[in-house]
């Protein structure tokens, strides 16, 4: 049986950025905020964000996240609320932000922080919360309505939207006109992977120039340090791959849709759903990174990655174990956390990358159909 790997990134090839590095060899420019990381950043303002707001590259979506953190948190507070269930990459950045992360449950649909739980912690910590960093959890266009409410009510909000450059709800780009950051990776495993990079976006541009700033050492226009800063630009090659990217981007997005698409017609050809799969609620149009999934209650899900692999099938369980149970992270608080705990057993990544055909996905399907028998 043919191996069917779990992602086979797809980043643009050498061809399509060949006339941008040839820029960069004219300009001799490679770094800070060179010419072609403008032209990427006027674009995708444009494209994207219809002009409204602000944007800044930024060398990846960790970097992007420890920086954003700290030009926002509030002084002398000292948590950072944020989903157990996500990336490592949230608590960490809030580490190297000298802040404790303080980790809230999920949701049982759309496995998105528990807003009312956020409240109880705003309660409960009052000025002690220094920033909140919601997930828009695989992807799906988080309605961003109460976090916007909270970041006028002065608790800084940075929204983790790893996965979701190319999203769309009906206002179209997940984020536009956000009055708090959002922050995308473009590293080789997203839906707009370039290698490694991220953007950062708000509808306030003067805190999208401060976060420029940091990530050029702190530097004034007259280059004397001001704040606590770090090296955290994109290179002008990095740049180049970006824009021949965004030529290709609308493509890519449709893909990964309809890709999404056929899985959940093969499920409900199989009878998935009445068998105990449950697949997470979302909304708006994702540029799908990988199928996340639910096993059945009476699987557990490192038995099912087990079975696949015996099958030549890859898959994952993202996040699982969740960062309060990662020993990195064993020491901070969490609120009532009963929702991750369940879906953390049984949550399933399937394989899903851009050459994929319904012929891999059919066989991926009647594989675990088989299971058990
Ligand atoms: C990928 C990812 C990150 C980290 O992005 P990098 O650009 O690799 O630093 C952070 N959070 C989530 C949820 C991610 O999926």
């Amino acid at each position: 049986m043919k191996f069917i790997p779990f992602l086979k990134p797809n980043i643009v090839k050498k061809e399509a950025y060949l006339k941008y590095l040839a820029q960069i060899d004219e300009a001799r420019l490679y770094s800070n905020f060179g010419p072609l990381n403008s032209i990427f950043e006027k674009r995708v303002l444009s494209e994207y964000f219809n002009d409204l707001g602000a944007i800044t590259t930024i060398n990846n979506a960790t970097t992007a996240l420890i920086l954003a953190i700290s030009v926002t948190k509030r002084p002398d507070a000292k948590y950072a609320l944020m989903p157990s269930f996500t990336f490592a990459a949230t608590p960490l950045a809030a580490m190297w932000c000298g802040l404790k992360p303080y980790f809230i449950d999920i949701h049982e649909d759309n496995w998105c922080m528990n807003e009312k739980q956020v409240d109880h912690a705003l309660e409960k910590l009052g000025d002690q919360v220094a920033v909140i960093i919601p997930y828009a959890t695989f992807g799906t266009c988080l309605d961003l309505t109460y976090y916007d409410k909270l970041q006028h009510s002065k608790v800084p909000v940075i929204v983790d939207a790893a996965p979701a450059f190319g999203t769309s709800g009906n206002n179209g780009q997940l984020g536009k006109e956000f009055s708090g950051i959002i922050v995308f990776s473009l590293h080789a495993t997203k839906p707009f992977g370039i290698g490694e990079g991220a953007l950062v976006y708000s509808n306030r541009s003067e805190i999208i120039a401060q976060i420029r700033r940091a990530s050029n050492f702190g530097f004034s226009d007259g280059r004397e340090c001001l704040f606590q800063g770090l090296n955290g630009k994109l290179s002008e090659y990095s740049a180049a791959i970006a824009l021949a990217t965004l030529d290709e981007f609308p493509q890519k997005v449709h893909k990964r849709n309809t890709l999404h698409k056929i899985y959940c017609e093969h499920f409900k050809k199989n009878n998935f759903f009445e068998k105990g799969w449950v697949m997470q609620k979302t909304s708006g149009k994702i540029p799908y990174q990988f199928i996340s999934v639910l096993g059945p209650k009476k699987l557990s899900n490192l038995d099912i990655v087990r079975y696949l692999k015996d099958n030549t099938i890859q898959s994952r369980t993202y996040f699982s174990p969740p960062c309060h149970k990662q020993q990195s992270f064993l020491r901070y608080p969490h609120s009532e956390i009963t929702v991750t705990e369940k879906i953390t057993q049984r949550i399933l990544n399937l394989p899903l990358w851009e050459e994929m055909s319904e012929i891999e996905i059919s066989r991926i399907v009647s594989t675990l159909n088989k299971m058990g028998r």
